[in-house]
């Protein structure tokens, strides 16, 4: 069957893959696989934001459903909102962190999580066959705004930190909020926890005229020279959706998401006594090297928010997330929580009583390296289970890809999805070690797809 869904909904370009007719027969489909009931929707800041939603609140209500329109906000208050209010599901419009031509739409289940593959496949059946429930006249469904979806998320978090403790530490804090949903979230969280808060890019825009609404090092100069020159504490930016945070210390420096997961891995499962941390496999060790050092143990998952939270759900885990900025934390819900990950940082800063640069010196340090292996579709398979062969007797993990775990350091080979091509990392304690690992696995790996194409 042809996908609809990838890893993180349906995404596409604006007027091509996304239209108000494919919107318009998604709603449909959901009206139909949630058999009508309450349903929330939410929506980004992008410019084509307004126009899909319209046309899956009718696909919606064509099917019954009773629509509760939560108007902008960060997909993480739009998924709390499910959670809290017992409604059958969810949809987002938004495409996170990708360029502002691009949208998408994501289903929520009603605990909140970002949708199972079984149940998208549910909703991928009824679009394909075109299948669809039709209410009649006097059942069509009705659609009622909301308003304190954003208030009700703030609220939350607020009671999920030390608010006394952070007050006292009146931290500055500049935040770049990218012009995406965590205009109407953020900024007021930062100043109700008594921080002196400057904000960068604080207008809602799809047009995201300060920078690309990802969070990289290259998108947020502004940002780590506002913090020097304002002499503040912490720099703060998330994605275009707000369900990710990345921070910049205040030297003005870009904090690697791998380093500001492993240190609310580490923070978390010490406040807890212990616990499960749960990471995908391309992770740093340094977060493994953190939550053991705070007595806990980390589960590895292969690569995807979705099935990050998803074990997190089943392990009962303390704490998660990606090295992108993704950061979950179950005691508010089970998915990446822009907003919460700032929270915690702030009081993790006021308990250490340390610049944040201070605090990050105390995580161990590796070298990454990223490379890739050309490779036919029909190889991969067979190219994997060669590859782990040739590493029998080593430590291997085939959670996703196969990962080899040397002396030095460790390197995961990974088939993409969409590629023709396998993802190769290495992590080694010095770059020398991290590039020595990537070249031998590249070599193999070569080695062993050319005798595959030969015969
Ligand atoms: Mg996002």
């Amino acid at each position: 069957m042809t996908r609809l869904f990838g890893t993180n909904g349906i995404r596409g370009v604006v007027g091509q893959d996304m239209t108000a007719s494919l919107a318009l027969d998604v709603g449909r489909a959901a009206g139909t696989f949630f058999e009508g009931g309450r349903i929330a929707i939410g929506n980004d800041t992008r410019t084509s934001s307004p126009m899909l939603k319209a046309a899956v609140i009718s696909g919606l209500t064509a099917g019954g459903c009773i629509v509760e329109d939560l108007g902008t906000a960060p997909s993480p208050a739009i998924q709390y909102y499910v959670k809290t209010h017992r409604v059958e599901g969810g949809v987002i419009i938004t495409a996170s962190h990708n360029p502002r031509e691009y949208n998408g739409i994501k289903v929520i289940d009603p605990r909140g999580m970002e949708a199972s593959r079984e149940h998208e496949e549910g909703i991928e059946r009824v679009y394909f066959r075109k299948a669809f429930r039709q209410a009649s006249w006097d059942a069509v469904g009705r659609v009622a705004k909301v308003n304190r979806c954003n208030q009700d998320y703030l609220d939350a978090i607020v009671r999920l930190v030390d608010v006394d403790r952070i007050h006292d530490a009146g931290l500055k804090v500049v935040l770049d909020c990218g012009n995406g949903a965590s205009c109407l979230t953020s900024p007021y969280l930062v100043r109700h926890l008594g921080c002196h808060v400057a904000t960068l890019n604080a207008q809602p825009d799809g047009s995201f005229p300060g920078h690309p609404p990802e969070p990289r090092e290259e998108h947020v100069g502004e940002l780590m020279e506002m913090v020097v020159d304002s002499a503040s504490d912490l720099g703060v930016v998330h994605d275009g959706d707000a369900d990710r945070v990345v921070f910049v210390d205040e030297e003005g420096h870009y904090v690697h998401g791998d380093r500001s997961l492993a240190l609310l891995a580490g923070y978390v499962v010490g406040r807890e006594g212990g616990g499960v941390v749960v990471t995908p496999v391309s992770s740093s060790s340094c977060v493994e090297d953190m939550v053991k050092a705070s007595g806990g143990r980390v589960l590895y998952t292969k690569v995807g928010a979705p099935l990050v939270a998803r074990r997190m759900f089943e392990e009962g885990a303390v704490f998660g997330g990606e090295e992108n900025g993704g950061l979950i934390f179950p005691r508010h819900q089970y998915c990446r929580d822009g907003a919460m990950g700032l929270a915690v940082v702030l009081e993790l800063m006021a308990t250490e009583q340390a610049s944040l640069s201070d605090i990050l010196s105390k995580i161990p340090k590796y070298s990454l390296v990223k490379t890739s292996v050309p490779c036919p579709a029909e190889l991969k398979g067979r190219a994997l289970e060669a590859l782990a062969s040739r590493f029998e007797g080593k430590a291997i993990d085939t959670t996703d890809g196969v990962k080899v775990t040397h002396e030095e350091g460790w390197v995961l080979a990974r088939p993409s999805g969409t590629e023709s091509i396998f993802r190769v990392f290495s992590e080694g304690k010095t770059q020398k070690e991290a590039e020595r690992l990537s070249e031998e696995t590249v070599s193999i790996l070569d080695g062993i797809i050319e005798s595959l194409r030969a015969g």
